[in-house]
C-alpha cells in the first residue's frame, strides 16, 4: 500500500510516548507522581474515602448535608458508610437535561480477616482469612502484607487500623512451602496448589511469660493488642481488617515510565477521575464522580453500585436544586451520560495467546476503551451503542486524547465485568474505559504513565463537555 493512502486510511493506534512534546512530559510525571503519593496513602476504600475527603473540602467541595440548597457551581459530596463515595458539580443546566457521570471502583482485590482470625498452631501465632476478590492465590503468600481497617467495639468505638506500612512497623506474611519437600504441591493444578484455606497471616511467635496459660503465643498477641489498641479477641467480630502488600508504589523501569503498585485496579481510575473533578468549575451539564465499593464481588451490598444509595443522591441533588417532581430520576438518568472507567487488561507480550491483537488495549497507547464486556457470547455485558461510542469518539479527538478501542481477550478466554451495566440498567448512556494494566489483581500491578494521564485528560474534558 503507497505511504498516502496508509495514512489517510489505517487506524494507527501510534505509541503515545512517540514524538512528545517535553512540556507533556513532565506534566504526565508531575501528574503520576501525585498519584503514586495518594495510592501509597490510600490502599483500602476507607482510606481513599478520607484522602478523598479531604481533597474535595480544600478544593472547594462540601457535604450536601451541610448545604441547604445547590445552584450552578455548587460543589459537594456524599460519603456512603466511609466506604463509597459521590462527588457532584452543579452545572448550568437542570439536572433533568442529563448528567455527565464517571464511575470508578475504590475496592481492590485482597485478603480480608474473618471474624474469628487469630489462633495458634506448632507455637506460632496466625490469622485466619477469607479472600476478597478474583485473585491467583499463589500469588498472596511470601511478600510482606499490612493490615488495613477497623475494628467497631460494642459500644460504637472505632478503632482505625494501618500497620506494616511505616518503617518501624512490623509486616507480616503468609508461608509457603520450601522447594525440597514440595514435590507433591508442585504437580497440582496451579489454581489447587495454594488452598484458600491455608492462606493464613503469620502474625506472631514470642510466648507469654505465664506458666500455666493455653497458647501462649496466641495470649501474647492478645495482650500487645490489648496494650496497643485496647481491644479484646471478641472486638474482631466487629472489625473489617483487610490485608494488603506492603510494598510502596514504585516507579517502574530504566525510563521510569510505568508505575507499579498495588490496587491500581481500579484506583488509577479514581485518582484520574477524582484530580479532573477538582478542575472542573462551572459545567454545561452536571458533572458526578462515584468512587464505588464492592466491584470486586459484584456491586452488592449497601456501599456497592448495586444499592439505591446512588439515586438518593441524586434524588438530594434534585431536591436541593428545587427541580425534583414525581418520577424525575427516571428522566434524568435517561437523559445521562457515563464512562465507567474502570482498568483494562493490557497485552502482556508473555502471554500474548489469550490477546487478539487487533483488538487489545496497548500500555503507552491512550485510553482503553470497551465497548461491551462480559463472556461466552457477551453474556453480562452492557454493551454500548455505535451512536454512543461515536460521540465519545468525538470527544477524544476534539480533544486530541490518544485512545485505542479494545476488549479483554480473546473470545471464549475469559472476561470480566464492571460497574456500567448498573447505569445502564437505569437508561443512562454507558462506555468502559481506562487504564490498561499488566498483572491485573496481582499484588503488585503495572500500568504505563502515559495512559494514566491521558485517563485524566479524558474524564476532565468529558466532563467539559456541553
Ligand atoms: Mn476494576
Ligand atoms: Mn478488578
Amino acid at each position: 500500500m503507497d505511504e498516502g493512502l496508509k495514512e489517510k486510511l489505517v487506524n494507527k493506534k501510534e505509541n503515545g510516548w512517540k514524538d512528545l512534546p517535553n512540556d507533556k512530559f513532565n506534566q504526565i510525571f508531575d501528574f503520576c507522581n501525585g498519584y503514586m503519593e495518594f495510592l501509597n496513602r490510600s490502599k483500602i476504600e476507607r482510606e481513599f474515602v478520607t484522602n478523598s475527603v479531604n481533597l474535595a473540602r480544600s478544593n472547594g467541595f462540601r457535604d450536601i448535608n451541610e448545604m441547604e440548597k445547590l445552584k450552578a457551581g455548587d460543589k459537594v459530596f456524599f460519603v456512603n458508610r466511609d466506604k463509597s463515595m459521590y462527588l457532584a458539580v452543579i452545572g448550568e443546566e437542570k439536572l433533568e437535561e442529563g448528567l455527565h457521570i464517571v464511575g470508578a471502583h475504590i475496592d481492590s482485590p485482597r485478603l480480608d480477616l474473618k471474624p474469628n482470625p487469630l489462633y495458634e498452631e506448632g507455637e506460632l501465632a496466625y490469622f485466619n482469612t477469607h479472600y476478597y476478590g478474583g485473585i491467583k492465590k499463589y500469588q498472596w503468600t511470601t511478600i510482606p502484607l499490612s493490615i488495613h481497617g477497623v475494628i467497631v467495639k460494642s459500644n460504637g468505638e472505632k478503632i482505625t487500623i494501618n500497620i506494616g506500612e511505616d518503617e518501624n512497623d512490623p509486616i507480616f506474611t503468609i508461608t509457603d512451602l520450601l522447594p525440597h519437600l514440595a514435590k507433591d504441591q508442585e504437580a497440582k493444578k496451579l489454581g489447587n496448589a495454594i488452598e484458600g484455606e491455608n492462606l493464613d497471616l503469620l502474625v506472631g511467635s514470642i510466648p507469654i511469660l505465664d506458666d500455666k496459660a493455653k497458647d501462649k503465643v496466641k495470649l501474647n498477641v492478645l495482650k500487645i493488642l490489648n496494650e496497643k489498641y485496647g481491644i479484646t479477641e471478641t472486638d474482631f467480630v466487629s472489625s473489617e481488617l483487610e490485608l494488603v502488600p506492603a510494598f510502596k508504589v514504585r516507579s517502574l523501569g530504566f525510563d521510569y515510565g510505568m508505575v507499579a503498585g498495588y490496587g491500581q485496579d481500579d484506583k488509577v481510575c479514581s485518582y484520574t477521575a477524582l484530580r479532573a473533578l477538582m478542575e472542573i468549575t462551572i459545567p454545561k451539564k452536571t458533572s458526578i464522580c462515584i468512587l464505588s465499593d464492592k466491584e470486586e464481588i459484584g456491586s452488592m451490598g449497601n456501599t456497592g453500585m448495586e444499592s439505591h444509595v446512588f439515586d438518593y443522591f441524586i434524588s438530594e441533588l434534585l431536591n436541593k436544586t428545587g427541580e425534583n417532581r414525581v418520577n424525575l430520576l427516571d428522566k434524568v438518568f435517561c437523559y445521562s451520560k457515563m464512562l465507567s472507567s474502570d482498568v483494562d487488561a493490557g497485552f502482556d507480550p508473555l502471554y500474548a495467546s489469550v490477546s487478539d491483537t487487533t483488538n487489545a488495549g496497548f500500555l503507552g497507547k491512550g485510553i482503553s476503551i470497551n465497548k461491551y464486556t462480559g463472556a461466552r457470547g457477551k453474556a453480562g455485558a452492557s454493551d454500548a451503542n455505535a451512536e454512543y461510542v461515536a460521540w465519545v469518539r468525538n470527544l477524544l479527538e476534539e480533544n486530541e486524547i490518544k485512545y485505542q478501542v479494545a476488549e479483554l481477550g480473546k473470545v471464549d478466554i475469559g472476561g470480566g465485568g464492571t460497574i456500567a451495566y448498573i447505569l445502564a440498567n437505569k437508561g443512562v448512556d454507558v462506555i468502559d474505559c481506562g487504564v490498561p494494566v499488566l498483572s491485573m489483581h496481582a499484588p503488585y500491578e503495572v500500568t504505563s504513565k502515559f495512559d494514566i494521564y491521558e485517563a485524566y485528560r479524558t474524564y476532565k474534558a468529558f466532563w467539559e463537555k456541553d
